[in-house]
């Protein structure tokens, strides 16, 4: 292994990239960043080292990537990278995360956090390489306005197919506001998007369209206690197992959802103005499995997008001729690409899923942005082919095309549109808020922004219409979610956690030799909670940013003519605790 500065590389260890003169720091993990991981690592890194109020495409931003505490195991669906930054889109504090491949092995080259830093000396875009060597800075010339599709396949074939890849679309290089950052998946596709708040456009402003991680020679994070890890892995994966929605994902995927928020009024449709959809039969996660199957090919109904997952909630969808138009197909995007754009073809709604990821775009802030751009007159509902048209003006550059890809809010702006569904400039997803009210509270009061993955509160035991107790239950849907992005675990993973809670214990005290309680996933998530609150703070956000569109707040939504109606002393005392 080499050494650098008396430090070996594989070590837990934080690398501080400088992209202005392409150097590497490699440097002990600090006493306060140890016991954190992904989200809550990101949040305290940037509490830390970045002001609330730089430009996020300038200089004293910071792009972060940190593996969650689990990841580096193969247990199944924990080896989740976070990525994060300030985010161009909320102005605030961002942390988006993926599957894929790129979690494990950064953990494998012993990356705690990888911290890039500065802006490049010059014009131009490189390929950063990461691996038990260091670091090397490569011209990204040739990749230059490539899609990720067409990039991807080229970085493989330069550098082996061992190698873990987080790269941008022409989405990110244009810095769009809702550029992600693209992750391999374990076929090698760059299909797993770290999607929300444009850290696609932080990485690009940074000058790197690709990072490449190689992690030959590097190892397995140790153990302490193996044998007791085992022991806790085996639990956990047997709750997984277990768990009745374990096998509706692996059949269904996220699109199992569909018909529970349809039942609730709940789906998104034309632009946030109903809860139902008279087209939802042939965009419902039944009827998607169904194609699938009937059409063979490339056409998979479930499929696993990091190497260990065993729910599988991940799809590859294929056109009539069994060729896969785009992988994966997922509820939020039919949501916000389907249902809101007034589109029933699940084969049109695919094919907007592939541009938008080939441009490494965040599909639900785009659906968004269409929706908002139907209202104003640019596409009728239900025009998939026009929806297309308008994406090209995104790839193309255009001026329309750049007022999209920044998004709803800023689309909204532009084509003078109240009926934006966003909260702190982020889209919502697929779930109406005030249909699901304790999902409106989280869109509310999230640090993130609007963001389902913050606390969705569809599968809990409560009338969603009534304003009452909605703000609890966010509450503890936030917190624990902030746990899990924190551990590096999918959100599903959750299936098994809350079956067998003592996992997570068991599992973080075998891994590092710490004595942490049954409290944990709660103690972790609070911190990460704190430290994104106290971000946006120093960023200038107040109570009056943890509200819901107004007109949301008046206007009754189809079929339950309901509106958000949760008090704002409500919202202002989520995080009192
Ligand atoms: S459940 Fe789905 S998103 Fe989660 S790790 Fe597995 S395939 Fe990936």
């Amino acid at each position: 292994m080499d050494e650098i500065s008396g430090i070996t590389i594989g070590d837990s260890l934080v690398w501080r990239v400088d992209v202005r003169d392409q150097s590497l720091e490699l440097e002990r993990v600090p006493e306060s960043w140890q016991r954190l991981g992904g989200r809550a690592l990101v949040a305290r890194i940037l509490v830390d080292e970045v002001p609330g109020t730089c430009e996020p495409l300038g200089g004293n931003n910071k792009l972060l990537f940190t593996p969650g505490l689990l990841v580096g195991h193969m247990l199944s669906s924990c080896d989740r990278i976070s990525v994060g930054g300030k985010s161009p889109l909320t102005g605030g504090v961002k942390e988006a995360n993926a599957g894929g491949t790129t979690g494990l092995q950064m953990a494998y080259l012993g990356i705690k956090a990888l911290i890039i830093e500065n802006l490049p000396a010059k014009q131009g875009l490189w390929v950063l390489r990461l691996g038990m060597h260091g670091i090397s800075f490569e011209p990204a010339d040739d990749l230059i306005g490539k899609g990720v599709f067409e990039a991807a396949p080229k970085l493989l074939s330069r550098y082996g197919d061992k190698i873990a890849i987080a790269l941008i679309g022409p989405g990110g290089e244009m810095r769009l506001s809702t550029a992600g950052i693209q992750n391999l998946d374990k076929e090698r596709l760059p299909s797993r998007i770290a999607a929300r708040g444009g850290l696609g456009a932080v990485m690009a402003a940074k000058g790197i369209k690709a990072i490449v991680i190689d992690a030959q020679g590097g190892r397995k994070p140790p153990l302490v206690n193996p044998e007791a890890f085992k022991k806790a892995q085996k639990e956990f994966t047997k709750a997984l197992l277990e768990h009745p929605q374990t096998a509706v994902y692996r059949d269904y995927g996220t699109a199992a959802v569909g018909r529970m928020a349809l039942g609730f009024g709940a789906l998104p449709t034309r632009n946030f103005s109903e809860g139902k959809f008279e087209g939802f039969e042939t965009v419902s996660g039944e009827h998607m499995r169904d194609v699938i199957l009937e059409r063979k090919g490339d056409g998979e109904p479930t499929h696993a997008c990091m190497p260990g997952c065993s729910i599988r909630c991940s799809n590859n969808y294929a056109d009539s001729d069994g060729r896969s138009i785009v992988s994966p197909l997922e509820y939020e995007t039919i949501g916000l690409m389907g249902t809101n754009l007034g589109i029933s073809d699940l084969d049109e709604i695919a094919k907007l899923n592939w541009e938008v990821n080939d441009l490494g775009l965040d599909s639900i802030d785009i659906g968004a942005a269409l929706g908002v751009a139907a209202e104003a007159g640019l596409m009728k509902f239900g025009d998939g082919k026009r929806a297309l048209e308008l994406i090209q003006e995104i790839r193309d550059g255009t001026p329309l095309g750049r007022i999209l890809g920044h998004g709803a809010v800023v689309t909204g702006k532009v084509l003078g549109i109240e009926h934006v569904p966003a909260v702190k400039g982020q889209a919502m997803s697929a779930y109406e808020p005030r249909a699901i009210k304790g999902t409106g509270v989280t869109y509310a009061t999230s640090p993130q922004g609007a963001d389902h993955t913050s606390g969705l509160t569809i599968r809990a035991k409560i009338d969603h219409l009534d304003p009452t107790g909605q703000a609890a239950l966010s509450r503890t849907i936030q917190i624990n979610n902030a746990g899990y992005d924190s551990l590096g675990a999918c959100l599903f993973a959750g299936f098994g956690f809350s079956t067998a809670p003592h996992t997570i214990r068991d599992l973080i005290n075998a891994r590092y030799g710490w004595d942490v309680e049954l409290d944990f996933l709660q103690v972790l998530g609070k911190e990460a909670l704190n430290l994104e609150r106290e971000f946006n703070r120093r960023a200038g956000f107040t109570h009056a940013d943890d509200r819901l569109p107004e007109w949301m707040t008046r206007e009754p939504l189809p079929p339950h003519n309901a509106i958000f109606d949760v008090p704002e002393e409500d919202l202002d005392g989520v995080f009192d605790w």
